[in-house]
């Protein structure tokens, strides 16, 4: 079928519609720049959809270490009955969780309310170069063929498609080339919460808890079991070695994982997401053939768990499986290498910077095989801060990244791929693109790091003041 070329002409393109691009599109176009959102799949809102808790919002202390449009897509989903949070896990972390559902409506209103084009269904698959700056990038979709120009691009694929077509140097997995697994997010709904939290209070040993000295505090994990009890949310996971978990996976009844993690997605629906799924075998993300190769069995696997916790666990006796995530999950493909290299002692350190644009607080979170999980904790509950070099590619003059392709080594990504922080990279990016365009710069290292600093702080992100 021969497809006519469409030319397309806006101040900033950006590509992938996940929470990064989302949060960067809003950004680019509140601060003034003509601003397409070009996305491959069907909705704005990437794993949002999961049901996953937004980690990294909120420093383990329970305070929020994101603002801006972070703040008002929650605003957005409270106003229609869409947010839950924040909730504590006793184990390392706060979160927000916000329905799954909603989120979706809330995001089409904001994307509507700050004018950015969306553009769906539309796959980004070239860039046209001039010496360092993408001119345009090609998109195809059913309808037509688009050259799309631009003055900046965000790269918020999750993947780096655009800065890695550009010629950005980039790295894949750790030294080995291993890669984190592949899993599928799904929910149930009818579960009793009554139930769930009495047996996690009278079987502490089956949780992961305290796996900080901060969050533990001097505290027994059955001090910690009751914690969450108290809370009242169904924000519960079972660790790998937990008599629950071990015996399951010795008799052949669950396959080998690191968790169980049970997260709130909708008190109406008495609904949960479960985090519980995997297939290890190094598969790249991008190596579509492999993904779609590992669905039917991580489909397997969610009617496994499911009917694990229907037997195993009070209160899912009469609970059903509600959504299963529309798209596999990834956790790492390529990290972009920039200007600056978030690392794993920034985040255990929970270092500050002066060139910081955006906050991060989760801990080192990388999955391995079986029942492998790396799970550091950022000092004293706190935060570190994600430097501006670390969103602008090497040899690019017009390109950003924000999101999970962010330039991190292996364990600074295991931290900073988290949601929160992709909506505040989001913020920064869209935000300097914007003022860029407006002070006539032709460089994504032209704008003063200070001057970005301010006009984020004066949009709500946080920068400064948390711990
Ligand atoms: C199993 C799993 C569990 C996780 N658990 C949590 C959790 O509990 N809490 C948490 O905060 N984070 C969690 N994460 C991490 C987090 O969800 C992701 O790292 C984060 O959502 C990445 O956001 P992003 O915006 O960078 O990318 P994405 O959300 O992946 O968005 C990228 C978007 O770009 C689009 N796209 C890609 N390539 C192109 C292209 N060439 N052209 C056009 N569009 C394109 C994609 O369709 C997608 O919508 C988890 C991840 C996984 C996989």
């Amino acid at each position: 079928m021969a497809q006519k070329v469409k030319l397309l002409n806006y101040d900033v393109a950006v590509i992938g519609g996940g929470t990064a691009g989302m949060a960067a599109a809003v950004a680019a176009s509140k601060n003034g720049a003509k601003t397409i959102l070009v996305e491959a799949g069907p909705m704005l809102g990437g794993e949002l959809h999961t049901g996953m808790s937004v980690n990294g919002a909120l420093n383990a202390r329970g305070e929020y270490v994101v603002g801006g449009v972070a703040t008002e897509l929650f605003d957005e989903c409270r106003k229609i009955g869409g947010f839950i949070g924040p909730v504590h896990d006793y184990r390392l972390i706060c979160y927000v969780v916000l329905d799954p559902e909603l989120v979706k409506i809330a995001i089409a209103r904001l994307i509507d309310r700050y004018g950015v084009t969306p553009l769906l269904y539309s796959l980004v698959d070239q860039v046209v170069m001039d010496g360092d700056r993408v001119e345009s990038v090609g998109v195809v979709n059913k309808q037509e063929r688009i050259l799309l120009k631009a003055k900046y691009f965000i790269d918020c694929s999750g993947d780096g498609d655009v800065a890695a077509m550009a010629g950005a140097p980039f790295e894949l997995g750790d030294r080995d080339g291993r890669l984190q697994p592949l899993s599928i997010m799904f929910r149930m709904s009818g579960v009793e919460n009554g139930p769930l939290l009495s047996f996690v209070r009278s079987h502490p040993g089956n949780l992961a808890v305290g796996e900080s000295d901060y969050v533990r505090a001097g505290r027994t994990d059955a001090e910690l079991a009751e914690a969450i009890y108290r809370q009242g949310e169904p924000a519960v996971f079972f660790k790998a070695g937990g008599p629950l978990m071990r015996n399951a996976i010795q008799a052949g009844d669950l396959f080998p994982t690191a968790l169980i993690m049970l997260y709130p997605t909708s008190h109406a629906r008495r609904e949960v997401c479960v985090n519980a799924t995997r297939v290890a075998e190094n598969i790249d993300g991008v190596q579509v053939g492999r993904v779609s190769g590992v669905l039917p069995r991580l489909l397997d696997q969610v009617l496994t768990a499911a009917g694990f916790l229907q037997k195993h666990v009070p209160g899912f006796e009469h609970a059903s499986i509600a959504g299963i995530a529309p798209r596999v999950g990834i956790r790492e493909t390529r990290r972009i290498l920039g200007e600056a290299i978030l690392t794993g002692e920034d985040v255990r350190s929970g270092r500050k910077r002066e060139d910081g644009v955006a906050k991060g607080c989760h801990h080192i979170d990388i999955h391995g095989e079986d029942v492998e999980q790396v799970r550091i904790p950022v000092d004293n509950g706190g935060s570190y801060d994600i430097p501006w070099g670390s969103l602008l590619p090497r040899m690019l003059a017009n390109v950003y990244v924000a999101g999970r392709c962010l330039s991190s080594d292996r364990e600074g990504h295991g931290s900073a791929r988290n949601m929160g922080n992709c909506l505040a990279m989001g913020h920064a990016v869209g935000a300097a693109a914007g003022l860029s365009i407006a002070a006539g710069m032709k460089d994504i290292r032209e704008l003063p790091v200070q001057r970005l600093r301010a006009v984020l702080k004066e949009q709500g992100a946080v920068l400064d003041g948390v711990y």
